[in-house]
């Protein structure tokens, strides 16, 4: 499979939650091996991750909360 820069940013949450097929990801490799730039993106995103792993949790401040409720109410209308 042909994977551009553009498919890459696309298949990025697929791949990290490994819900992309075997010949999709090796796309994502086999453009990574010849991209640096979108290789360096893909090791930001994986920090990214990892980092969000490790944060404790926290319950969401009810303010917040609020405004997502809100926000989620006015899509719905
Ligand atoms: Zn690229």
């Amino acid at each position: 499979m042909n994977v551009t820069c553009r498919s890459l940013h696309d298949f990025l949450c697929d791949y990290f939650g490994g819900e992309l097929c075997e010949e999709s990801a090796d796309g994502v490799k086999a453009h990574m091996a010849s991209c640096p730039p979108c290789a360096l993106l893909v090791q930001q995103y994986e920090l990214t991750i990892l980092i969000g792993k490790r944060l404790p949790l926290r319950p969401v401040p009810d303010r917040l909360l609020e405004r997502l409720k809100q926000s989620l109410g006015q899509e719905q209308q």
